[in-house]
């Protein structure tokens, strides 16, 4: 029996080698262009994260570095990270979208439904107490007809037929809020909340 670090070895290797979607193509060459995906950006973290964040997809600097959150917007996260005393390294951190849309537009729904099976798998493996989706684009992947307006910062339970039971916990995006000085605000006050949320959680396990 392979451990659950072994798995998720495993499942990032599959990623890589995804080209599922127009965003991947297979062609050797074709993806090299400026402004599209130069590789996979599978996630990355603790296996054992009791918090998963999902952001949109990654931008310029994860497609060049292969790795989550490490641009502008990845900075303003760790920042927030640290505010609760979290690290990167203990919590998981992975997007709606492995590979960089070009130009950073928004990903289509068809690059999102192509992807999603990539993050099911995520969460079944890691099966984090809280799923905290970042940006509009994560949270509707969860809730279809909801407002991110209207349910940041509140933690909702919700069945899945492919992972369960889940609680997701929708914030503003980290890049969106970075110059809006209200969003901002609202975003941090929502972070703060995270710990709370995560004890509530517990206890009512
Ligand atoms: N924005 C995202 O949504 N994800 C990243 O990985 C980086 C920026």
């Amino acid at each position: 029996m392979s451990t659950k670090q072994e798995q998720l070895d495993e499942l990032n290797e599959k990623m890589l080698a995804c080209s599922k979607c127009v965003l991947r193509p297979s062609r050797p060459g074709e993806a090299e262009a400026d402004g599209t995906c130069h590789q996979v950006v599978p996630g990355e973290g603790s296996v054992e994260a009791e918090i998963m964040f999902i952001g949109e997809g990654p931008g310029k600097k994860e497609d060049e570095l292969g790795r989550p959150f490490v641009g502008a917007a990845g900075k303003f996260l760790n920042e927030m990270l640290g505010y609760i005393n979290l690290k990167r390294e203990d919590v998981y951190i992975a997007n709606v979208v492995k590979c960089r849309p070009p130009e950073n537009r928004d990903p289509l729904p068809e690059e999102a439904q192509a992807c999603w099976p990539w993050l099911l798998e995520q969460i079944k493996l890691i099966q984090p107490k809280l799923i905290v989706t970042l940006g509009r684009h994560s949270m509707e992947r969860f809730f279809t007809e909801q407002k991110i307006s209207q349910i940041h910062g509140k933690a909702l339970r919700k069945d899945f037929p492919e992972i369960g039971k889940q609680i997701i916990y929708a914030l503003y995006h980290p890049a969106a809020a970075l110059y809006n000085g209200s969003m901002r605000e609202v975003l941090i006050k929502d972070f703060k909340k995270i710990p709370k949320v995560l004890e509530k959680i517990k206890e009512e396990k």
